[in-house]
């Protein structure tokens, strides 16, 4: 394990004032350093309670000097004023932006990628399912949910099987659920004959508020799919979603790699740890002779994973039974659960859950 990542995990432990979640998965880990002994830590926060940096001072510094790699502690925390702080908004009211809609949610993870077309949904609707799959037969009971923000092309609810408008209950949305998943999309809240369009600021906004109203009760995991791109609607979903990890999907091809690399990068920049990259679409298994053929080339996911500083998580085939799982509303994973690719899927929902764990 890198010094990095040892300081991490010690990080890890600690928990925001007053939130069930910590500070490393709430993204307010700026750096952690570690030379000969020295631990150096810088801290991001908004907060007007100036008793916040006080006491996680306190804590990295307890946390930090129990390791035996760490001799010396240092901890600069930098704070800014909430924008505009509501104080009296009382968590529980169901209002906008409001924690407690997500709080009964233990991990929250992205899906994204650096440009559309790559199967980041498809890759997400069987991650999903793949999740549900593993955590059954860990725990023997599993619960899963998927929210589309890909307002661009908000694909989910087909490929899910899901159909129907959400209710609101307390001025939140109620997920739809099938094959075990809760599902929350905006093509959920729009109409499929009435094209939205979509334009500057107003997309940001709106994607924002629909993430932060949406009420999924108790969760072991949340998947988000982001929409494909590097720009401001991305970094404002990653921003303002408590985002435990991302998983980046590309494909083998070269043209794929450096677009993927630029779209992932926002994620340090807004900590959020990258867990992995898949690769998707990258062999075709053929029927007649059960060799691979690499239409697409090959290396691509390899590349990003090391240009990133992270690990492969897996290689998911072209299968037309992929493609026709996502039309017919039963992801492959659900419909064909010993396949090659569904248990390509397994491979990478174990590694998730264990990077998270
Ligand atoms: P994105 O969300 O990146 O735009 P989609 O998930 O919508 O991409 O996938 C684009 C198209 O490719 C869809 O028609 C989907 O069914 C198909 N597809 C995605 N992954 C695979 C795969 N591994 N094998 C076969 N078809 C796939």
């Amino acid at each position: 394990m890198s010094s990095h990542q040892t300081l991490l995990n010690a990080l890890s432990s600690i928990k925001y004032p007053g939130f069930s979640r910590d500070i490393v998965s709430f993204g307010l880990v700026r750096s952690a350093i570690l030379e000969a002994g020295a631990a150096s830590v810088q801290l991001a926060i908004t907060t007007s309670d100036p008793k916040v940096p006080v006491d996680l001072k306190r804590e990295v510094e307890a946390v930090l000097t129990e390791l035996d790699e760490v001799s010396e502690v240092s901890v600069e925390i930098a704070v800014s004023k909430p924008k505009s702080a509501p104080p009296a908004q009382a968590e529980g009211s169901g209002s906008t932006g409001d924690k407690s809609l997500i709080s009964g949610v233990k991990k929250i993870i992205a899906v994204a990628s650096g440009k559309g077309g790559v199967g980041k949904s498809t890759f997400s609707v069987n991650l999903a399912c793949a999740f549900d799959y593993v955590l059954n037969e860990a725990l023997g009971s599993s619960a899963v949910g998927i929210m589309d923000c890909d307002v661009y092309g908000p694909s989910i609810p087909l490929m899910m099987g899901v159909r129907g408008r959400p209710t609101i209950e307390d001025e939140a949305l109620i997920p739809l659920e099938n094959l075990g998943i809760k599902t929350m999309s905006m093509g959920l809240l729009v109409d499929e004959d009435t094209p939205v369009i979509w334009r500057g600021p107003m997309v940001n906004k709106t994607i924002q508020q629909f993430a932060q109203n949406v009420n999924w009760g108790d969760l072991d995991i949340l998947v988000v799919d982001l929409p494909p791109g590097t720009g401001d609607a991305q970094l404002s979903l990653a921003q303002n979603i408590p985002l435990d990890g991302a998983v980046i999907v590309t494909t083998p091809q070269e043209a794929a790699v450096s677009v993927t690399i630029r779209g992932a990068k926002m994620f340090s920049k807004v900590n959020v740890p990258i867990l992995g990259v898949a690769e998707n679409m990258s062999y075709f298994l053929n029927p007649a002779n059960g060799e691979k053929d690499y239409l697409f080339g090959t290396g691509g996911g390899e590349k990003a994973a090391e240009s990133l500083d992270t690990v492969l998580l897996g290689k998911i085939p072209l299968d037309s039974a992929i493609r026709q799982g996502g039309d017919m509303g039963i992801p492959i994973v659900k419909s064909a659960p010993n396949s090659e690719a569904a248990k390509a899927f397994y491979d990478i929902a174990r590694q998730v859950l264990q990077m998270l764990a």
